[in-house]
């Protein structure tokens, strides 16, 4: 069996040489362990900032040490009274084909309920870090314009959806026409604007005739900056993510947009999803129920093959996913 260990701290963007696949006997459980089988994994943006040996709200991936995520697994074998054979669990766990973890590090799901993959995105992480940066910071009212940045992506698809929910009037910013029309004809969103192409600051302000209320940022760098311009008075800017300067290697230098917050009253709130790790029932709850109605739709791309994990992390920078991306390590 495999387990992928970080290699290098990466410079720049990360390569496949900064993952190393080491080879290894499956483990057996001692105590209360439990060894479980990798059916899927997750890769995530936030993961190349763990890459880094730097100081942020959760600790840096240590080198030569397996690379842990959000992972579903099967339970193999257990010495735990709380797990049995069989049972499908989730759980933030190494990167490896077969893993021992303790009763604490995971839970069990029920694939009768929702498919086991939605536990990695629409009902996982990606989904509560759209449910709450969105409707606590955001707060967005009916009628109003909100705008998403990375909004083909995992937590962007479901902002923008979760806004329309809520009766706003949706426009997202993606990486292609493909995404656009995605946005537009499969999710409902009202507008979608092309942020590679040279016209994407006249076609932005054309696809919010009347200003922007909400501003839920992915992304950060020249997007964000072109959105600042066309803030209304009291607009609210829910921070999650800022992938355009995740492999930055100098300082990312701005043209001070503060003055355009000043001049609207806006407030920026940056948030980790962890924050609201005491409501995440209730956030799993409603984004559950949206996804039984058919309101709230999503989409994954799912890459087979353990081997091909770092290609699916670094695909992320790329753009290559619609939606949540996974790899599939094992049949369940
Ligand atoms: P996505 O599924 O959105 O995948 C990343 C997407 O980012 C790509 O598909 C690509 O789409 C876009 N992208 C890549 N590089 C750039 C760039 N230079 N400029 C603009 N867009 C780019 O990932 P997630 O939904 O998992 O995460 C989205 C954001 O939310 C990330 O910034 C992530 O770090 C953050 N996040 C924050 C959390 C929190 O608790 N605060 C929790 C989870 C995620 P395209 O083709 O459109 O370029």
């Amino acid at each position: 069996q495999q387990k992928i260990t970080l290699a290098n701290r990466p410079k720049g963007m990360p390569t496949k040489e900064d993952f190393k696949f080491v080879e290894s006997d499956v483990p057996t459980p001692k105590g209360q362990e439990i060894l479980v089988r990798t059916l899927y994994l997750s890769v995530d943006p936030y993961m190349r900032g763990r890459m880094q040996d730097t100081k942020s709200y959760i600790a840096p991936f240590e080198l030569n040490k397996p690379i842990t995520g959000g992972v579903v697994a099967e339970v193999v074998e257990s010495k735990s009274d709380s797990f049995k054979k069989g049972d499908v669990v989730v759980g933030n766990i190494d990167w490896a084909e077969y893993t021992i973890v303790t009763e604490k590090e995971i839970r069990v799901i029920d694939p009768k309920v929702a498919p086991v993959t939605t536990y990695l995105g629409i009902l996982g992480m990606t989904g509560l870090t759209a449910y709450f940066g969105l409707l606590d910071i955001g707060n967005p009212k009916e009628g109003e314009t909100v705008v998403v940045s990375g909004a083909a992506g995992a937590v962007g698809s479901a902002v923008g959806q979760i806004a329309k929910i809520k009766g706003a009037k949706v426009v997202g910013i993606a990486g292609s026409d493909e995404k656009l029309e995605y946005l537009t004809n499969e999710l409902g969103f009202d507008g979608a604007v092309n942020y590679k192409k040279d016209s994407f600051v006249d076609d932005l302000k054309r696809a919010v005739p009347d200003g922007v209320d909400v501003y839920f940022d992915n992304v950060g760098g020249e997007v964000t900056d072109a959105v600042f311009t066309l803030l209304n008075t009291n607009a609210r800017i829910p921070l999650c993510g800022a992938i355009s300067s995740y492999n930055a290697e100098g300082k990312d230098v701005g043209p001070r947009l503060q003055s355009a917050m000043i001049k609207t009253s806006a407030t920026m709130k940056g948030f980790t999803v962890g924050n609201y790790a005491s409501r995440f029932k209730e956030g799993a709850t409603e984004l559950g129920k949206w996804v039984q109605e058919g309101k709230l739709k999503y989409e994954e791309t799912i890459i087979e093959g353990f081997e091909n994990t770092p290609d699916a992390f670094l695909g992320l920078f790329k753009g290559t996913n619609l939606g949540k991306q996974l790899v599939k390590v094992a049949e369940p």
